[in-house]
């Protein structure tokens, strides 16, 4: 179903998100200050505007409260992504997203009622760092402050054994949450203890950061 969309700040992050959104058939309109940034997008978003999002008025003209979603990409300008959230919370936007600067900019942000605060330089930093450890470590998706869900390649240490044989909930408190099979299509949702794990199969691994961080040192990450 077609949804309809604003992005707030065309950089590189709000355009990224603008482009995606509009090649899945999404509604989008495209908001920027500046006319060459808006120019940009404007024969790929379905409204690209030029507009200065702090102003309470030009929300309203824009009709912007009728958006089931407003993602705000404002950067290096706190104060307006600060103005700009306040502003859509006030015309009544059921969903606003905003990309956080810093821990101070997202403790504001949450006080003002942003429903979805995203730090996408820090959580891409985070997951690069994970997979440069490893070879094997292939992605890292942060659940909360404390959890998180690691994408793994089995490597030797772990081929040929069985997840009981592994035992890895008991040995280092992470869940097995799937598998898939080196060189299958299908991904195993609910595999059984007796799964048996092969060299380059790829486990979906859910768990506590210190646990999961024991069970990448000791299974995952090889010795050179
Ligand atoms: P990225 O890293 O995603 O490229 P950034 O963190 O460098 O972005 P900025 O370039 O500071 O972020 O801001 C993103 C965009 O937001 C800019 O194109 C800027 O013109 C736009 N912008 C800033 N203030 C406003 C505002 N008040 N109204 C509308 N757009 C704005």
């Amino acid at each position: 179903m077609k949804r309809d969309f604003a992005v707030i700040g065309l950089g590189r992050f709000g355009g990224s998100i603008c482009r995606e959104l509009s090649e899945e058939g999404m509604n989008v309109l495209a908001i920027d200050l500046y006319e060459e940034k808006v120019n940009e997008y404007k024969n790929i978003a379905t409204h690209a505007v030029i507009a200065d999002t702090t102003d309470e008025k030009v929300l309203k003209e824009l009709g912007v409260r009728n958006i089931d979603h407003v993602i705000v990409a404002i950067g290096d300008n706190i104060q307006a992504s600060i103005l700009t959230t306040l502003m859509l919370k006030e015309i009544g936007v059921k969903k606003i997203t905003v990309k956080a600067q810093n821990d101070y900019h997202e403790k504001v942000l949450n006080k003002i009622g942003a429903d979805q605060i995203v730090h996408p330089e820090r959580d891409m930093g985070k997951r690069i760092a994970h997979s440069i450890i490893s070879n094997n470590i292939l992605d890292h998706l942060e659940l909360s402050d404390e959890h998180s869900i690691v994408e793994v390649k089995a490597g030797p240490k772990m081929s040929g054994k069985t997840l009981v044989e592994l035992d890895i909930r008991a040995n280092f408190g992470c869940n097995v949450v799937a598998i898939k099979q080196h060189g299958g299509k299908e991904i195993n949702v609910s595999p059984m203890p007796t799964e048996m794990i092969h060299q380059n199969d790829i486990l979906i691994v859910i768990g506590a950061d210190k646990d999961i961080s024991r069970f990448e040192k000791q299974l995952v990450v090889e010795d050179d």
